[in-house]
């Protein structure tokens, strides 16, 4: 009796890409590949006839499944790299997005004092708090999140990258420890109710509570402007992500509210997606 020829990882991954389909079938087929056999994507290159075991071949036909049904592979996964830091992700909070280092990059151009007090609003994974806590040492850095899975996610992807965080279970401001903070930060939920984007890709398998904020996608936007600056030290900075068409009302958000210095960004796809103020 013969048993099974074994599959190479080539084969394996030819066989997913023509089933994945989407924008990146290649990489997605490899990084998975890469999770269940320890190998990395750059071994499947230089020794494509390396035979996979049978319990992985298995194990990883069940992760492209799960890609085919459009699950995001940050979640088969249960990591996404942010800010070259490896998080734990999990299907309560937002998947980190490359665009929002973009935010990490302005916060860390600010004027700001060596032991600057730091918050991040609505943190999930708890990324832009790690990001800007593994760069400025001296900061102090608290995050939030309403959420409390994404609360004992962002604290485990803090012990496990060894960086001091503070995490409170809180919605926006409500139940935070009387504080000012040199510099309050957010991604919040800025998607339009019904926009037809929650109907593509990733997003579909994200928390809308991450994603959606009422008609015009700024409820969250509009109590974030209004109520940071009983949280902030005198001359201190609110800096947040939102839609790229969102740049004018924002800015209009932060001037209504007294915000001096009111300033929008661009993302790495030189699209306005950050204000400051
Ligand atoms: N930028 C994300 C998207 O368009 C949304 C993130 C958010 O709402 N904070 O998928």
């Amino acid at each position: 009796m013969t048993s099974k020829p074994s599959r190479t990882c080539e084969q394996l991954i030819r066989d997913a890409v023509a089933r994945i389909g989407g924008a990146s079938p290649r990489l997605d087929a490899e990084l998975l590949l890469s999770h269940v056999t320890g190998l990395s994507r750059t071994r499947f290159r230089a020794w494509p006839e390396q035979p996979v075991p049978a319990d992985q071949v298995e194990a990883f036909e069940r992760l492209v499944a799960g890609r085919v049904a459009g699950q995001p592979v940050a979640y088969l996964l249960g990591h996404q790299e942010f800010w070259s830091l490896p998080l734990k992700v999990s299907p309560a909070t937002l998947i980190p997005r490359p665009d929002t280092e973009c935010l990490v990059e302005v916060a860390l151009t600010l004027p700001l004092a060596e032991q600057a007090r730091v918050l991040d609003l609505g943190t999930g994974t708890g990324a832009i708090a790690l990001a800007l806590a593994s760069e400025r040492p001296g900061w102090r850095v608290g995050a939030c999140d309403r959420i409390a899975e994404a609360v004992a996610l962002a604290r485990c992807n803090a012990e496990a990258l060894g960086l001091p965080l503070q995490v409170w279970q809180s919605r926006w401001f409500d139940g935070l420890p009387p504080a000012r903070f040199d510099l309050i930060v957010s991604n919040p939920p800025y998607i339009k109710e019904g926009d037809r984007h929650l109907g593509e890709g990733d997003v579909r398998f994200e928390p809308p509570s991450a994603l959606v904020s009422g008609p015009d996608g700024l409820n969250d936007l509009r109590e974030i402007v209004q109520r940071a600056p009983d949280w902030l030290v005198p001359g201190g900075w609110l800096l947040v992500e939102h839609g790229y068409d969102q740049g004018a009302p924002v800015r209009a958000l932060f001037q209504a509210r007294g915000f001096a210095r009111v300033e929008s960004r661009q993302d790495y796809g030189a699209r306005e997606r950050l204000t400051l103020g």
